[in-house]
């Protein structure tokens, strides 16, 4: 199954993408998790990539379709995958269609104060990129490798409010685009509640085809 999750950051995406990868054993592609490993690399382009994410803005599109399509061309890839993070503009999503095609959109819808909320109280692990909301997860390391957590750059609250406006202008013009393969969740109850959601819908595909 080849899956897109859209959706405004903070929503529930990278989450959903985490149990969707469990159940349905395909991997999750984050290209926000590919820039993060790059900005780890002493490079010009690690550089680069470190200011654009810092400020919220999007990293240019002809270097997010090339690792896109790099990644994609992996062999793990082969019988499926869940995109999370991409297409985040027209022209990405024009592009994807050059690289492969797709079954299923899933837009994953919560209003913006309660993404300000969760981004702001969201936590990281830099090694293994397991994610914790500090009103529900107490502790600073990592429940599966020990690892200090960390809170993002760009989930501070300076960083947060562009990243919700450059979502507006440039990636929710994406619902309109895969109207005809647009699944809608809402994630506004706990990540189990909205997972069940996805799952039924997507067993059932499963078994239709
Ligand atoms: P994410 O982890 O998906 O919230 O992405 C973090 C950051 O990585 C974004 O704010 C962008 O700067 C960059 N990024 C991730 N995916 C893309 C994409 N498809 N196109 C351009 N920039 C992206």
């Amino acid at each position: 199954m080849k899956i897109i999750l859209l959706g405004a950051p903070g929503s529930g995406k990278g989450t959903l993408a985490k149990q969707i990868t469990k159940d349905f054993s395909i991997p999750q592609i984050s290209t926000g998790d590919l820039f993060r490993e790059i900005v780890k690399t002493e490079s010009p382009l690690a550089n680069k990539v470190k200011e654009i994410m810092k400020s919220g803005a999007l990293v240019p599109d002809e270097v997010t379709i090339q690792i896109m399509k790099d990644r994609i061309s992996k062999p793990d890839c082969e019988k499926g995958f869940i995109l999370d993070g991409f297409p985040r503009t027209i022209k990405q999503a024009i592009e994807l269609q050059n690289i492969s095609d797709i079954d299923i959109v899933i837009l994953v819808n919560l209003s913006n104060d309660v993404i300000v909320e969760r981004l702001s109280s969201r936590r990281t692990c830099p090694n293994c990129g397991e994610i914790y909301n500090t009103t529900t997860y107490k502790k600073e390391s990592c429940e599966k490798c020990a690892t200090k957590l960390i809170q993002r750059d760009d989930d501070k609250p300076e960083t947060i409010k562009n990243r919700l406006e450059v979502y507006e202008k440039n990636t929710a013009p994406l619902i309109n685009f895969y109207s005809e393969k647009l699944f809608m969740v809402s994630s506004a109850g706990s990540p189990i509640e909205t997972y069940a959601k996805v799952k039924t819908f997507l067993q059932d595909l499963e078994d239709k085809n």
